[in-house]
């Protein structure tokens, strides 16, 4: 077995401890405290960390070795670090490719002319004939990804729901740390789950319109999408007695004419500034290094309550009350979209 020597960027997380404190950190991880700084934006007063919050650490490796994580395959790994799967077996005497384990570490052999892990690469921006920017200066009364400025509130979006299994757990906790959030529903799963529709705004969160069947607006008729959207507005109604008036686009997916769309029936158009990746990256310190670094404040973060049948959301359960609490540590307030954006949430 050969070890290649190099240095490698990942991220990993820190749950600070009470006698920690932020060059004791960065003594243990052989780092600087510049550094950790750096890496954690939304440290409002750097000096100041608290025991039970969590602190992302920048991580040097000093071998070319991979920590499986949830979710994993071999093939989703030589994927990420752009090697083969034969290459990830040799080096390991992998006899089973389908037996791997979170946690197990892997060793992964060298990349021609790189010896450096590869981040994953982010997922490609959608084609815009627009780019946000220009949208956000051409629909500046319909269409937000944030609060303004950089003051100290946060919005949590929870989209894709209502869902009887991770609705309610994530409610739970919103109750239990006394958090108001933002839920974008479908249309079609309120109908199915009209019990937890209601829970939602009886527990003084804010309902908002995520359409009926999810699709990309970019591509349906103005009438589909018209459609879609009173559908969804009729059954909130029907169930919850709010008609809302925000609504987010499936995958964030827009163009002028659907913002011009929305814009006509009265819609404002909530899409994100922090992104959790919780759909993709299942596992509790991922979802915590992608939010935590990117926070500045007056940021809408989106998660999601529900997914596709088979997907779990178990990791967004666990991760919440730690990003709460580590947030609420550094002074933010939790509020709902219409708060952060000084608008109405329903018609
Ligand atoms: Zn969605």
């Amino acid at each position: 077995m050969i070890l290649f020597p190099s240095t490698v960027q990942a991220a990993q997380v820190h749950r600070v401890a009470p006698r920690d404190n932020l060059s004791s950190i960065a003594q243990m991880y052989g780092i600087t405290v510049e550094e950790v700084i750096l890496q954690n934006g939304y440290l409002k007063k750097p000096g100041s960390i608290f025991p039970g919050q969590v602190l992302i650490i920048p991580k040097i490796v000093e071998e070319n070795v991979y920590h499986v994580r949830h979710g994993d395959t071999l093939y989703r790994i030589a994927q990420k670090l752009s090697v083969t799967m034969a290459g990830i077996a040799k080096e390991n005497q992998l006899v089973n490719w389908n037996v791997i384990y979170v946690g197990q570490a892997l060793n992964i052999p060298s990349v021609q002319g790189s010896t450096q892990l590869k981040e994953p690469k982010p997922k490609p921006e959608p084609e815009f004939q627009h780019t946000v920017s220009e949208m956000l200066k051409m629909f500046p009364e319909t269409f937000y990804r944030k609060g303004q400025g950089s003051g100290n509130q946060i919005a949590l979006t929870f989209d894709d729901g209502p869902n009887t299994i991770y609705t309610p757990q994530i409610l739970d906790i919103l109750k239990q740390y006394d958090v108001p959030a933002t839920f974008f529903v479908m249309g079609s799963r309120v109908e199915r789950h009209p019990e937890v529709a209601q829970r939602i705004v009886a527990e003084g969160h804010v309902i908002g319109n995520h359409t009926w069947n999810h699709p990309d607006l970019r591509k349906v008729s103005v009438d589909e999408l018209v459609d879609e959207m009173n559908q969804t507005e009729d059954a909130i109604v029907r169930t919850t007695g709010q008609r809302p008036a925000l609504m987010r686009p499936p995958y964030g997916a827009i163009n002028p004419n659907v913002l011009q769309g929305l814009k006509d029936i009265e819609y404002k158009v909530i899409n994100w500034s922090v992104d959790s990746v919780d759909w993709r990256d299942q596992d509790v310190d991922q979802i915590l290094i992608n939010t935590l670094p990117g926070i500045e404040g007056n940021d809408i973060v989106l998660f999601h309550d529900a997914g596709g049948e088979s997907q779990s959301r178990t990791a967004t359960v666990e991760m919440l009350p730690e990003l709460i609490k580590t947030l609420k540590m550094q002074g933010y307030e939790f509020v709902t979209v219409d708060q952060i954006l000084n608008i109405s949430p329903y018609k």
